[in-house]
C-alpha cells in the first residue's frame, strides 16, 4: 500500500534505483521515485510487487509491516478507497 499511499518516495545517498525511474522535484531539490497514476513507477499493478524490490530505495526497506508507516499508508489508501 505505501508504495501507492505516498506520492514521495525519497532517493537517499547510496540507493541504486534506476535513473528513469527518479525525478527531480525543483521545489524541494530532492529526488524520489516517479509516481505515475497513482503509485510508484516502479509498483506493477497486476502481480501487485515491486519490480526492483533488490534494490528497493532505503526508505522501502526501513518500512515494516504494521509499523507506523504501513499503518498511515493503509489508513489513506481506506481514506482514498471511500471518497471514490
Ligand atoms: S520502489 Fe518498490 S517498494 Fe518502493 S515504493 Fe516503489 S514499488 Fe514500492
Amino acid at each position: 500500500m505505501c508504495c501507492q499511499a505516498y506520492s514521495v518516495v525519497p532517493i537517499q545517498p547510496g540507493d541504486e534505483v534506476p535513473d528513469s525511474m527518479v525525478r527531480h522535484d525543483p521545489a524541494t531539490g530532492q529526488l524520489g521515485m516517479t509516481h505515475l497514476g497513482g503509485a510508484c513507477i516502479a509498483f506493477d499493478r497486476e502481480t501487485r510487487n515491486c519490480t526492483i524490490y533488490a534494490i528497493r530505495p532505503l526508505v522501502c526497506r526501513e518500512v515494516q509491516r504494521d509499523d507506523c508507516v504501513c499503518r498511515t499508508a493503509r489508513e489513506t489508501m481506506m481514506k482514498q478507497s471511500s471518497n471514490k
